[in-house]
């Protein structure tokens, strides 16, 4: 559906035009070599990261997708979509090892232009295969050497401050794995966040983690210094969630509830997120209603394109991804609102909303 009044300052395309272009590169990728990949890891991405209209944008890099770069601009065929696109250069710390010998790279990779990303503990409790979250390769990328288990918070400030005093980073983004202590990883988080904002203070950080079984570690996450908390529920729907993530929906709805509750009154509203996945199933209209639920809490629902990355569940159970339709009809809805309430992702100053590369919602407005 290439309709649309709006027209955007800078380039006349229609806003309903780039939303659906930019929901379409999501799903399809582009043509494209880049030279910063993020092959596999926590999550829903599998990326290649350039700049679209000088936004972080993580798109596949795939051989087979209609759109192409030109001159500096995304062709869809003989068609100039409006959009200008750069690739994200290697960062020089990618070059560099620590005194033990392992590669900066392995503990922790440039995402976008200008965000480090590290998954602290790269293993899962619930990475068994009837527990593993379906769109999950969380230790994948551990299998195949690209990164290592447990980075320690010395290893995390020697590269932080290697990719802020070398290339421009401006923020970080810290995951985990879910760990057996009531914690559930957060106990890390606060070693890795103390440590880099010693060796960099300032740097915006934002923690990522399942709601801690004791609240008491969302303070102490605020305590240690991080900006911004994204607790990610993925799916607000109960039977998408059994079906999608069997051993993290074994955490009920109204633990994560709580645990944003606390994380609002604790790091203010519109520092906390959580990813909505469209694609797993749910009721469009309901997704939205919960997306407009959690804005009313000050939760930033970071809406997020389901694609079946090689080496997960999904992938091997041949489940695709989402229409770019549905992806544009869910994305514009939630960012409406977003602006309504007056949050912005670039307001979390740290994270994956601040970042925007895995969502459409910079494009939308949101
Ligand atoms: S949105 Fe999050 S996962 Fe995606 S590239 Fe940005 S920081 Fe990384």
């Amino acid at each position: 559906m290439r309709v649309g009044t709006d027209k955007t300052p800078m380039t006349g395309t229609p806003v309903d035009v780039r939303i659906m272009t930019r929901a379409e590169l999501a799903l399809h990728g582009i043509r494209l070599d880049a030279p910063v990949k993020r092959p596999d890891g926590a999550g829903p991405s599998d990326d290649g990261h350039v700049l679209v209209d000088g936004a972080n944008a993580a798109l596949p890099t795939n051989p087979a997708s209609p759109y192409a770069v030109r001159d500096g601009r995304v062709w869809l065929g003989e068609e100039d979509t409006g959009l200008a696109i750069s690739p994200v250069r290697r960062p020089k710390f990618y070059d560099m090892t620590t005194v033990d010998g392992v590669r900066y790279e392995q503990l922790a990779r440039l995402h976008g232009a200008d965000v480090l990303a590290t998954t602290v503990v790269q293993t899962c409790i619930r990475y068994g295969e009837s527990e593993r979250c379906r769109f999950c390769t969380i230790e994948e990328s551990l299998r195949s050497g690209a990164t290592v288990a447990a980075k320690t918070p010395a290893q995390l400030a020697e590269v932080a401050e290697a990719a802020v005093r070398l290339d421009g980073v401006r923020q970080m983004v810290m995951t985990t794995g879910t760990t057996a202590g009531p914690d559930r990883g957060a106990r890390n988080l606060v070693r890795a966040v103390r440590a880099v904002l010693a060796a960099v203070p300032g740097l915006p950080i934002q923690v990522q983690c399942e709601p801690p079984g004791e609240l008491r570690w969302i303070r102490e996450l605020r305590e240690a210094g991080a900006t911004a908390i994204g607790i990610h529920v993925e799916s607000l729907d109960e039977e998408v969630r059994r079906r999608w993530m069997p051993g993290k929906s074994t955490v009920a709805l109204a633990e994560y509830e709580a645990a944003w509750d606390e994380a609002v009154r604790v790091f203010g509203h519109n520092r906390v997120s959580t990813y909505l996945l469209v694609g797993l199933g749910e009721d469009p209209d309901e997704l939205i209603a919960g997306a407009r639920s959690l804005i009313e809490r000050g939760v930033y629902p970071f809406v997020v394109p389901f694609r079946p990355m090689r080496g997960t569940l999904a992938a091997r159970d041949g489940i695709g991804a989402p229409s770019a339709e549905l992806l544009r009809y869910v994305t514009k809805a939630v960012a409406e609102r977003l602006r309504a309430a007056g949050m912005s992702g670039a307001d979390q100053k740290a994270g994956c909303a601040a970042c925007g590369a895995c969502s459409v919602l910079r494009t939308a407005g949101g």
